[in-house]
Order: structure tokens, then C-alpha cells, then sequence
């Protein structure tokens, strides 16, 4: 039976080393790091997300900022706010709540943030660091899920690693983070399904990571004998919420298995705040 590999657990031990960090850094800078975040619009979904991020932001010592803006905002005038962000040497960080109004073009938007201040790590100069493996600022689901393998104390090096979903903000980040590794990647979509494919890669993955949104897309049976499995879909199915991949079934055969909810979910948040604190440093030290 898998062991399981709750967020809140490295979460905790994290959260732990950023309050020092970011106390150190108080009496380095005499100041705090600030994380300003842009809410455009009512939407119910978003206002918990914040709520939740000024709470886990001001438990660690870092200011949390909530800009509200109208949902009629132009895409100018958006560009125009957070250029005024960019230059206020106060905010050390920016974060854009999604979903945005139709007029908004996330792709664009986000390239106005300045890298050194982007969060969420969506920025072009960050995406590219990853590449490079100089990466900082990572973002932040992909980093969350990358941080749970790793707490297994798994050596990647040469393992077959297969990624589900090949989205810019998880699938393709964190495809390129095994890769720095040398874990043998590979990263199945789409294509792969309709290749009636997903099988045969999923079959021989030692470690395997699912960020979809199709319940049970993953069949318990497929996973390998002593697999770790980190499933981030999310799914609400009956009321309840539900990850990519059979649960039941594959913990018979995993080694390791993160549970939805309670795995990738309860990390992501953390992982944005030790993106804030590696923005304020890269800022202010
Ligand atoms: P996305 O829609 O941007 O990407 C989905 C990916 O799945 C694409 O690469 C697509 O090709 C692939 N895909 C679709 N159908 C497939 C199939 N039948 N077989 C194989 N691949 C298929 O999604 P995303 O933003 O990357 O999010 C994926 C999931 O992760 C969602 O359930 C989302 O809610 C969840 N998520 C969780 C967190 C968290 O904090 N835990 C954060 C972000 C996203």
C-alpha cells in the first residue's frame, strides 16, 4: 500500500525556514518583502484564492497588498497599473488573480510584469531560466509537485519520469525541472491519448506526474509496481473533489501517492510565498 505525500506536511517544514529567511532579511534590509495582487472583477472562486494567500503571506511576515480593479478595465490601462507596480520600489512582488475579463490577454499581460517581481514565475525571462537551469522563480504548482518528488529523497538521475499534460504554467515547467535532474522525461498530452498511447508511457513510469482535469483519466492498473505518483488535477465530481488518476487502485501499487485534496493543493500556496521572498532578494540583496 502507498505511503501518502501530503502537502501540509512539507508545507509546514517550509513555511518553518521561510519565517527565519524572511526575519533575517528584515534585519539585513530593514525591510519586508510586499506581494501586491491584482483582483479584477467579483468572482467567488478568486476572493477565496486571496483570502487564502493574505493569510498564509502575513503568518510568514510578508505584506500582502489587494489591489481590486473593475472588470471594464482595458487592456492599457492594466499594462499602465502594473507599470506603476513595477516602478513603486515598496512592492517586491505582483500577482494577477485569474480568471481575467475576455478583453485581457493573460500571455501579454504577463509579460509587463517585471521578471524580478513576477510571482508566479509565468514571466518569459523566468520560463526561459528554467530552460537554463538558473531558474529562481519557479511556478508555483510545478514547483510544489517537483518539491514532493524530491521528498521522497528519490535519486532522479536516470529515472523514467512521465509528466500528463504539457500546460506552460505546470505539464512543461516541471517536465523541464526533471530534465535538470537527468531523469529520462517524458511529457504525454492530448496527442498521446488520442494516439492511444497513454498507456504504454504511463505503464513504465517510475515516477509519474498527472496535471490534466479529466477524473480518473489514469487507471489504477496502468501505474507501475513501487511508482510515485503525484496527481495534480483537480476535479469536483458529486460534490467532492477528485484527482486525475484512480486513487484506490493505484495506491495498491505505488510507492508513494499524493491524495486529492491534500497533496500538490495545500503546497502551491507556500510555494508563492518562497517565490516572494526569492523576488525580494532578488531586488533588495
Ligand atoms: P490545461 O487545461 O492548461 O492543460 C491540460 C493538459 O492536459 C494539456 O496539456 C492537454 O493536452 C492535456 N490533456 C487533455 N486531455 C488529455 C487526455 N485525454 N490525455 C492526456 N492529456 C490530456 O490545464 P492546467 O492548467 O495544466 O491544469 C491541469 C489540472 O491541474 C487541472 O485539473 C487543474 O485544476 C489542476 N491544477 C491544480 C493546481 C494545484 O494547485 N493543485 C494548480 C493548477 C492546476
Amino acid at each position: 500500500m502507498a505511503k501518502l505525500l501530503e502537502g501540509k506536511i512539507l508545507a509546514s517544514k517550509i513555511k518553518k525556514e521561510l519565517i527565519e529567511e524572511i526575519s533575517d532579511l528584515r534585519s539585513k534590509t530593514h525591510n519586508i518583502p510586499v506581494l501586491a495582487s491584482i483582483l479584477i472583477g467579483e468572482n467567488e472562486g478568486a476572493k477565496i484564492y486571496t483570502a487564502c494567500q493574505k493569510k498564509a503571506a502575513e503568518e510568514l511576515g510578508i505584506e500582502y497588498r489587494l489591489k481590486k480593479l473593475q472588470d471594464s478595465i482595458s487592456e492599457k490601462e492594466l499594462i499602465d497599473f502594473i507599470e506603476r507596480l513595477n516602478r513603486d520600489s515598496s512592492v517586491t512582488g505582483i500577482i494577477i488573480q485569474m480568471p481575467l475579463p475576455q478583453q485581457i490577454d493573460q500571455k501579454t499581460i504577463t509579460s509587463f510584469i517585471s521578471a524580478n517581481k513576477d510571482v508566479e514565475g509565468m514571466h518569459p525571462e523566468n520560463l526561459g531560466k528554467i530552460l537554463l537551469g538558473k531558474s529562481k522563480i519557479v511556478p508555483c504548482t510545478a514547483k510544489a509537485a517537483f518539491e514532493l518528488v524530491k521528498s521522497t529523497e528519490i535519486n532522479l538521475y536516470g529515472k523514467e519520469v512521465v509528466v500528463v499534460g504539457h500546460s506552460e504554467i505546470v505539464g512543461k515547467p516541471l517536465s523541464l525541472l526533471f530534465l535538470g535532474e537527468f531523469a529520462t522525461t517524458t511529457v504525454c498530452h492530448i496527442g498521446t491519448s488520442e494516439a492511444a498511447r497513454l498507456i504504454e508511457h504511463v505503464n513504465r513510469a517510475e515516477i509519474l506526474c498527472v496535471a490534466v482535469g479529466k477524473a480518473g483519466l489514469i487507471k489504477g492498473q496502468w501505474i507501475k509496481e513501487g511508482a510515485i505518483v503525484v496527481d495534480i488535477g483537480i476535479n469536483r465530481l458529486d460534490g467532492r473533489l477528485i484527482g486525475d488518476v484512480e486513487f484506490a487502485e493505484a495506491s495498491k501499487r505505488a510507492s508513494y501517492i499524493t491524495p486529492v485534496p491534500g497533496g500538490v493543493g495545500p503546497l502551491t500556496t507556500t510555494m508563492l510565498m518562497k517565490n516572494t521572498v526569492e523576488a525580494y532578494k532578488l531586488q533588495k540583496l
